[in-house]
């Protein structure tokens, strides 16, 4: 602690630009977009103070133009794993020991770079190689990273700030002390805001990390890398390493050093991860935190008495943005016959609406899914519905990966309330709808469906309920308790926002750590109480024992 209860600037959120036509941002971020694009970058590993060239790498491609190249990214050798491992511990001397207020300083630092000189450089980065839209970025990369960084400040003094009570004689403390080890920071593609968060809300606890990017978010992960560097975090906190995932975690879970690892991405993935941590427990100089936010198969449910408008704006928004490609997307959906007439119109007209292809021509609404094997993946599901009895392609349906992987944003009707895709996380732009009869509905009948929304998937993310009958509101509200870590009331269910809803789901969709929130914050931790006594005892006996 320094010479002062010093306090954080209060955190509040990073304004979102609009990038309306004329305006400075929009001019700044196409000819940053033009600049990125013809740049050839180079992304080294960041061991230490090293910018490590292996000489091995790999091509970068936008989504939307795979057959243009946009830079490399070097790989490293299960060396340079452990050569960061040896980087992080001898850091962690130096930084688990500096003062709190120096750490936040740094990370705050980071958020007002992004907010200003590197704003456009992110955004960028992220709509070439993870194929957002301007808007798409701006709230990720731009603001929700900022957000973390800054609220996360404000939450840990907050944290600090909760103390035991002391009685006479004694004064208890509590000291919230970094891991004793590494925190190994696992990242998916689809948000540069998660992969920023991942391992600095580790570090600014006073961890040091490791931290592995998606080999689809290279751009912006060096762009994250960059910032850390200009706000002056010390070399070997954050090490940022790619290469063969396997082998990269195989080698960072072998080590007695390891602390805690922050994931997120896949449900597979994890599990298999979790799995290794549990063979490998008797390594480790302490219990390993595991914290990992994971996939969703996420839902509206309607009830007869909402608004048939607002349905098909949620479904048109929280289906399709960014592709689908968000955990939280809206997935399956499950509307009344009487309604389902009117949605399906407005639906068609808000999809046929719907430009798609470039980013850096901003009336595209929709750009590429990320990379191949997604593309594939989509187009089958989409075959084998246009196959199957039970299901029908109501809109959309067509894709074309001549130039970039470009998936028409799709919906699929399915009679069967458990066919497929109404229970396969697709991340991508496919929704699949289960239309319910209606007729002489009851209380018991709208019971009986949110039965099925619940026990249709394995995950618990997110998912929204619209109805116009406070009753029956109150009623999904308590029986799909348990199918969202994030439950919403006439919206829809993406766009959660640092500081106001608190994001993580449980079941199969994580250990709901709730990013952006102190609950995270405290797993990075490990408590010391520290009890003083003033004037110590002197004699054993208690006044229970006198004569
Ligand atoms: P992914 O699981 O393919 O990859 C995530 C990270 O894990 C990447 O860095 C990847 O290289 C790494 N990885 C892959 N295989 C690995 C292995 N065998 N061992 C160790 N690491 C490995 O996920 P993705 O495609 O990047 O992201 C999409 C997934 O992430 C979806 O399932 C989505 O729902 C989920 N997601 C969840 C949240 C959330 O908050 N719940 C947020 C974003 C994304």
């Amino acid at each position: 602690m320094g010479k002062g209860f010093f306090h954080v600037p209060k955190a509040v959120n990073e304004p979102v630009k609009t990038y309306a036509p004329g305006s400075p941002e929009r001019e700044e971020v196409l000819l940053t977009y033009k600049d990125l694009y013809n740049s050839n970058m180079e992304v080294p590993l960041y061991i230490g103070s090293k910018e490590i060239k292996t000489g091995d790498t790999k091509d970068i491609r936008p989504p939307h133009d795979h057959k243009h190249q946009v830079g490399t990214y070097h790989i490293a050798e299960k060396k340079h794993i452990e050569e960061a491992i040896d980087e992080a511990i001898k850091a962690r001397k130096k930084w688990a020991k500096l003062e709190w207020e120096q750490r936040a300083a740094i990370f705050l630092k980071a958020a007002d770079l992004i907010a200003g000189p590197y704003r456009a450089r992110i955004n960028a980065a992220t709509m070439i190689g993870q194929s957002k839209n301007i808007f798409q970025a701006e709230i990720d990369s731009a603001c929700e990273l900022c957000d973390f960084l800054r609220f996360n400040v404000e939450y840990m003094a907050e944290m600090y700030d909760e103390q035991p009570n002391s009685s006479d004689g004694n004064w208890n403390r509590i000291e919230y002390r970094p891991l004793e080890g590494f925190v190994y920071a696992i990242t998916p593609f689809n948000f540069t805001a998660i992969s920023g968060n991942l391992p600095s809300s580790a570090a600014l606890m006073g961890n040091v990390a490791l931290w592995k990017p998606s080999a689809s978010q290279m751009l912006s992960a060096q762009v994250i890398m960059e910032v850390f560097k200009e706000a002056g975090l010390p070399d070997g906190v954050i090490n940022m390493v790619m290469g063969d995932p396997e082998m990269i975690t195989n080698t960072v879970l072998d080590s007695p050093d390891f602390a805690g690892v922050h994931f997120t991405g896949s449900t597979n993935v994890f599990k298999g991860i979790w799995g290794k941590i549990g063979n490998n427990i008797n390594k480790y100089k302490t219990y390993p935190r595991i914290v990992g936010e994971t996939g969703g198969k996420d839902f509206i449910v309607a009830h007869p008495t909402s608004n048939p408008k607002q349905v098909a704006t949620a479904i048109s928004r929280g289906a399709f943005e960014y592709q689908g490609q968000k955990c939280s997307a809206a997935s399956r959906v499950y509307l009344p016959e009487s309604l389902w007439p009117e949605i399906q119109d407005l639906l068609k007209e808000d999809l046929e609406s719907f430009k798609m292809g470039s980013p850096e021509d901003m009336s595209n609404f929709i750009n590429a899914v990320i990379h191949e094997g997604a593309f594939d993946k989509l187009a089958g599901y989409i075959d084998q519905a246009k196959k199957d009895k039970d299901a029908e392609v109501v809109i959309g349906g067509n894709y074309d990966k001549s130039e970039g992987y470009f998936i028409e944003p799709t919906v699929i009707v399915a009679k069967d309330a458990h066919y497929t895709t109404m229970e396969t996380e697709l991340f991508g732009p496919v929704v699949t709808i289960h239309v319910y009869d209606d007729k002489n509905y009851t209380e018991e009948k709208w019971r009986d469906l949110l039965e099925t929304v619940d026990n249709t998937s394995i995950y618990g993310l997110t998912g929204g309920v619209f109805s116009g009958d406070r009753y029956m509101t109150a009623i999904a509200t308590d029986m799909l308790q348990n199918a969202a870590g994030n439950f919403y009331i006439n919206d829809k269910p993406t766009g959660a926002v640092v500081g106001q809803q608190p994001f993580g789901g449980a079941r199969g969709s994580g250990t709901n750590d709730k990013a952006g929130s102190k609950m995270n914050l405290l797993r990075w931790t490990s408590v010391r109480l520290i009890k003083e006594t003033f004037v110590p005892a002197t004699d054993y006996r208690y006044p229970f024992l006198g004569e």
